[in-house]
């Protein structure tokens, strides 16, 4: 497989878990995971984030910077002790109690995340753990480590609500397009804390398969809230969406 970039127009979709490991090889040195930065913003109400490099999807919509597609040309590795370090100490000067990893796929570099959770645990953070659902979708113990973490709040975002919108505007194989929602199972079975908010922009997902994807969650039990998203007008957004041919915005 050839490392993908962003989706071009007549792209060839990929297997999102090979892309996984190909990314884990590029962005992983042992314990210690590829990140561009360490910052608070607004969201959340104020939040203490570490932006990692690397991710196993390529969202057509996607505002991460190109370290997403170039993960050998961007970032620095950090050990699980200095990303716990940096969050404490940026969250501290400005007086907030959230923490999260963001930027490409967190659960990527499972040993890494794991050791930067326990450096957190009972320190008297939130850690808001960001995912697109397909590691914890394709491993279900991965759910049963976290349960060892109750002061995370998993947030899982679904891309699409039918095999032919997750290809179309991830890049993977249709044939995965579950995977989140097995990752949704999986938590649940595990007693994790958890929100879904799903990307059903209807410049993006049609309306039948917004339905399907409300009806999904659904059938597997979910019935909380979902935080529906709307696609913001970034310029990583806007070149990918017309490198996909998808000028929507
Ligand atoms: S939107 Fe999220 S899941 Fe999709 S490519 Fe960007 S970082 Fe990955």
């Amino acid at each position: 497989m050839i490392y993908p970039g962003y989706l071009r127009e007549g792209f060839e979709p990929f297997d999102p878990i090979e892309l996984a490991q190909l990314t884990e090889a590029k962005v992983a040195r042992g314990s210690s995971r590829k990140y561009t930065d360490f910052y608070c913003v607004g969201v959340y109400g104020g939040i203490s984030t570490g932006y990692t490099v690397g991710c196993c999807l390529r969202c057509i919509f996607c505002w991460v910077d190109f370290s997403r597609d170039f993960p050998d040309k961007y970032g620095d590795f950090y050990s699980p002790e200095e990303v716990a370090h940096r969050l404490v100490a940026n969250a501290q000067r400005k007086r907030i109690s959230k923490l999260r990893i963001s930027g490409g796929e967190p659960m990527l570099c499972r040993e890494h995340l794991l050791s930067v959770l326990d450096l957190l645990q009972g320190q008297g953070f939130t850690f808001i753990l960001e995912t697109n659902g397909i590691p914890p979708g394709d491993d279900d113990s991965y759910a049963q480590e976290l349960a060892r973490h109750p002061d995370i709040d998993v947030r899982v975002s679904l891309k699409a609500g039918t095999a032919k919108g997750f290809q179309e505007r991830t890049g993977a194989k249709g044939e995965f397009w579950r995977l989140p929602f097995e990752a949704i199972e999986s938590l649940m079975r595990a007693g994790v804390t958890f929100h879904v908010a799903a990307m059903t922009d209807a410049r993006l997902m049609p309306p039948e398969e917004r339905k399907s994807l409300l009806r999904e969650l659904r059938q597997i039990g979910y019935d909380g809230y979902v935080e529906e998203e709307m696609c913001d007008p970034y310029r990583t957004s806007l070149v990918r969406l017309q490198a996909a041919g998808r000028e929507i915005l």
